[in-house]
């Protein structure tokens, strides 16, 4: 009977219950743009999701709402089965579960590369200083700038700034990572280096949400590609289908913009 019961609430509510991330009826507003259009989206654990869609429609809040950079005007949404609290002790330890790299590297600039991976897990997940370091030396080792460990982010280039970033968000043991539009700011010759660090990212495991105009990464990385357009999630397929065969005019023009 029990088990009975179990495997029907199991069933009831599968989505919310197994989903690393799930937003359901998110919807956004500044002033009276309304930017988050009743939002449902579940991204299921080591799942790949690939956000893309036109500037403007909705995809980097999207994003800075899952780790509440930006507060929802209704609905839900979960990371990991926990809804998100608005404020208090709550939200850092919501924060260093979901890692975040943005276009621009957001490194501390009066940092070494080391201090900036050191310093959140040291503050935050009380962890000491010689374990963040060996840590952070790992972390820098496995996206290839082990030896930038004493730099300055000045000292580095676009792309193994870049790649510090993915390495600091990871120092915090994230269950899921966002990423909004990672390699835009980078010349094109660094692009490979940072979607590389991603792929294999993936490939371990990682939940990810990638927003991104790299149709090749999504191609090579995504099991899932959501598009949005003007706040709301107009389609989303696996990438062979959605990049082939394109239900929606709105893709449609999309694609034949970006490709
Ligand atoms: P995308 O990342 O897809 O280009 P955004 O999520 O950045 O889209 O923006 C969606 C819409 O919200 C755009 O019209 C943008 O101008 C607007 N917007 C984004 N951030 C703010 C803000 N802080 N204040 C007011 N409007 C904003
Ligand atoms: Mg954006």
């Amino acid at each position: 009977m029990a088990a009975q019961l179990e495997h029907r609430d199991a069933d009831a509510s599968a989505a919310s219950t197994t989903a690393m991330v799930s937003m359901r009826a998110v919807n956004k507003h500044f002033g009276a743009l309304h930017v988050l259009r009743d939002i449902d989206l579940d991204v299921a654990p080591r799942e790949v999701v690939v956000v893309v869609g036109p500037s403007g429609s909705g995809k980097s809040t999207l994003c800075r709402t899952i780790n509440r950079l930006e507060p929802i005007d209704s609905g839900e949404i979960r990371v990991d089965g926990e809804r998100l609290p608005v404020e208090g002790p709550g939200l850092a330890n919501l924060r260093a579960e979901v890692g975040m790299v943005f276009q621009s590297f957001n490194l501390f600039a009066d940092r070494t590369i080391l201090d900036n991976l050191t310093l959140a897990p040291t503050k935050v997940r009380k962890v000491k200083r010689a374990a963040a370091e060996a840590e952070a030396l790992s972390l820098l080792d496995r996206v290839g700038i082990a030896d930038k460990a004493g730099h300055f982010p000045a000292q580095l280039s676009g792309g193994q700034q870049q790649r510090a970033a993915i390495a600091r968000a990871l120092a915090m043991h994230p269950k899921v990572m966002l990423f909004d539009e990672p390699t835009s700011a980078l010349d094109p010759e660094m692009i490979n280096e940072v979607l590389d660090v991603m792929v294999d990212l993936a490939r371990e495991g990682m939940t990810m949400i990638v927003v991104t105009h790299e149709m090749g990464f999504a191609r090579r990385a995504a099991d899932r590609v959501v598009f949005m357009d003007q706040g709301r999630i107009v389609e989303q397929n696996t990438p062979a289908a959605f990049f082939d065969a394109p239900q929606t005019d709105r893709a449609r023009s999309f694609l034949a913009s970006v490709l």
